[in-house]
């Protein structure tokens, strides 16, 4: 049996690419799904799609940068599977743009959404986890989390500060047997891109991220964090395209 199975997971961003791969893949290993995001629509179909392949998955439609719904989404979890043994924080946004365009609407959104919506997710969930002594928290940071590029001041910033943040989870965390993981994807072909707002800075991006790889690598590497034994934890993971520099 998958140490997988019967898993309650909660996945953020799960309306689409790495978030929506990744739930597609552990349904398929038996966990017991909560998907969150805005969209209800692509929500509303990813839950019919892998309840009718047999798999278990309810939906909430929620908005990461809210603290409230957040605490509501892990009420819900709880209300519905009587524990959550894994949180994913995969929601995020990535308008790049250079410093100098101040485009402060675009650096709250990545601030909001990439930093403080791991951080209420984490609060979210901790009490119950603290309390169970057990449980796992995956959160999505980026290759821009490890360098930084043109343009991607403010972003690398927030991946930076999700590793920080979940390092510090970790030395916080681990004697109350709560593992941490933290996923670094390079270029994986998502809607991620769209958001980009100045044209031939996206253009220039989508050009460099023709060697992107399918999300499914990625929910395979957060499947392979989730399945080791329970005293074992995957502390951090980069996984590149092989063709990407
Ligand atoms: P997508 O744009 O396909 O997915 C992003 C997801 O985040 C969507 O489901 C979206 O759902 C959700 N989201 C955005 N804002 C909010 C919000 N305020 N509240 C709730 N959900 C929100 O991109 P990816 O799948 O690529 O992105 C997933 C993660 O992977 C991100 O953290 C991203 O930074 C990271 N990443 C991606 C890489 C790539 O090359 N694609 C590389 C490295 C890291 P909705 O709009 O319905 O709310």
């Amino acid at each position: 049996m998958s140490n997988i199975q019967d898993k309650v997971v909660i996945i953020t961003g799960a309306s689409s690419g790495i978030g929506e791969a990744t739930a597609k893949e552990l349904a398929y290993k038996g966990a017991k799904l909560v998907l969150a995001a805005r969209r209800e629509d692509r929500l509303q179909k990813l839950q019919e799609e892998i309840q009718n392949n047999g798999g278990q998955a309810i939906y909430k439609v929620t908005d990461v940068a809210s603290n409230e719904q957040m605490e509501e989404l892990a009420d819900y979890a709880l209300k519905a599977f009587g524990k959550i043994d894994v949180m994913v924080n995969n929601a995020g946004v990535m308008p790049l743009s250079p410093v100098h365009e101040k485009k402060f609407n675009e650096w709250n959104m990545m601030i909001d959404v990439n930093i403080k919506g791991v951080l209420y997710g984490i609060a979210a969930v901790l009490p119950s986890m603290r309390e169970r002594k057990e449980g796992h928290i995956i959160n999505v940071s980026s290759i821009a989390g490890h360098l930084v590029f043109p343009a991607s001041s403010v972003y690398s910033g927030t991946k930076f500060a999700v590793r920080a943040i979940t390092e510090g989870l970790r030395i916080e965390e681990f004697s109350n047997n709560i593992r941490t993981t933290i996923i670094s994807p390079g270029a994986i072909a998502t809607e991620l891109l769209e958001a980009i707002s100045d044209a031939e800075l996206k253009a220039a991006v989508v050009e460099d991220s023709k060697v992107a790889i399918k999300p499914a690598n990625i929910a395979r590497a957060i499947a392979f964090a989730i399945e080791q034994p329970s005293d074992v934890a995957i502390n951090e993971m980069i996984i590149r395209p092989t063709i990407q520099q």
